[in-house]
């Protein structure tokens, strides 16, 4: 770092987003990528008249994403705040109302912490139970905004809908965020409680569900006021945050729900293959709602099975941190990539009982 980096930043520990590598071809089981191309109907969309109205400026406004992803989910337009990526949606959440402090679950999404820390919030944790799940009355009476992933990263498990209704209930005066990157793929959506409760934002990625990651788009969906004060950062940040060709992409991927659903159900197939064939060989899989597993294995250590496997040229995700040390996260990819992962895994198991 330079001598001239602001003294506030100094601690600052950046996220470290999961590897994408240039030196070999990997399968990419690392950072919850879909494994399937966007819809044709963005492909074609994405075509030369646009791609030359890039000497434009997109629409700051995002009209016709906006409108699409609020008639998609039956919400009104004045709803819903699109992004560059949820990253940049959840970082303007943080900055709009955190300064009464934030608390979000010891073990969820890795960028809480260097959100909070960023905009120098003070956060707490709240410790998810010994089968990593979350008891969302653990958020009760914490105050400023709550934030989890539902269904929560790395572990995949969900929290009833009914239990969020609850804690909005308790916690009238706290803001209460649901990142619910992963909904699609199991969870159940608290997208139908945003006209009921005013202390509410669901935050969605096209990212997982929508095969759109490279685009960078996500959105946040909750009542007018609260939309009002993300527009009032991101107008005071960049205006054009989406840019044109996302904003397209965006609208024609929500439209084409047949490719969508088709996509989301090839997962979930895939997902219950992998869960029941790293079962018969010994992993201890939590039963995922998300597009990844979390698993563990009694005779090999996570750091063994994450390095033998990239060897092999298959990537996935650890995590240093000492109660899930031995986890590992491993993204869902096509049938074809998993049964490779599991012929190598069958070697890495007979190489470590030699
Ligand atoms: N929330 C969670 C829980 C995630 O795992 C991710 C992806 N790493 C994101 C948000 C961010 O997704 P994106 O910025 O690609 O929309």
């Amino acid at each position: 770092m330079s001598k001239f980096l602001s003294q506030k930043l100094l601690s600052l520990k950046p996220y470290v987003p999961g590897e994408q590598p240039r030196d070999k071809k990997y399968i990419k089981l690392n950072t919850n990528e879909s494994p399937y191309p966007p819809s044709p109907k963005v492909v074609s969309a994405i075509n030369s008249e646009e791609i030359k109205d890039l000497r434009l400026y997109s629409d700051p406004d995002l009209k016709v994403l906006t409108e699409t992803i609020a008639d998609y989910f039956g919400v009104d337009k004045n709803c819903v705040f699109c992004g560059n990526g949820s990253d940049e949606v959840l970082s303007f959440a943080f900055l709009a109302w955190g300064d009464k402090g934030v608390t979000f679950p010891s073990i969820s999404y890795g960028f809480y912490p260097v959100f909070a820390q960023l905009y120098n919030l003070n956060y707490t944790t709240v410790a998810l139970k010994k089968d990593f799940s979350l008891d969302l009355t653990d958020f009760d009476g914490k105050g400023g905004l709550i934030v989890f992933a539902n269904p929560n990263a790395p572990t995949g498990l969900s929290a009833p809908l009914s239990s969020i209704e609850d804690l909005l209930i308790k916690n009238p005066e706290s803001i209460v965020l649901v990142d619910e990157a992963y909904v699609d793929f199991g969870g159940e959506s608290a997208v139908s409680l945003i006209e009921k409760y005013n202390n509410l934002i669901v935050v969605r990625t096209f990212s997982k569900s929508r095969q759109l990651a490279g685009a960078r788009l996500g959105f946040a969906m909750a009542n007018e006021e609260l939309v009002s004060d993300l527009n009032r950062i991101k107008f005071s940040f960049n205006p054009y945050n989406v840019n044109r060709l996302t904003a397209i992409a965006g609208a024609e991927a929500i439209k084409d729900d047949t490719w969508f659903k088709e996509c989301v159900f090839k997962i979930i197939n895939t997902r219950g293959r992998l869960t029941a064939e790293l079962r018969n060989l010994g992993f201890n899989v939590i039963e995922s709602r998300a597009n990844f597993v979390f698993a563990e294995h009694p005779q090999l250590p996570g750091d063994t099975l994450y390095t033998k496997l990239k060897e092999k040229g298959i990537l996935i995700r650890r995590f240093n941190i000492k109660t899930i040390e031995n986890y590992s996260r491993i993204t869902i990819g096509t049938d074809n990539e998993t049964d490779r992962l599991f012929d190598v895994i069958k070697e890495i198991l007979q190489e470590v009982s030699k």
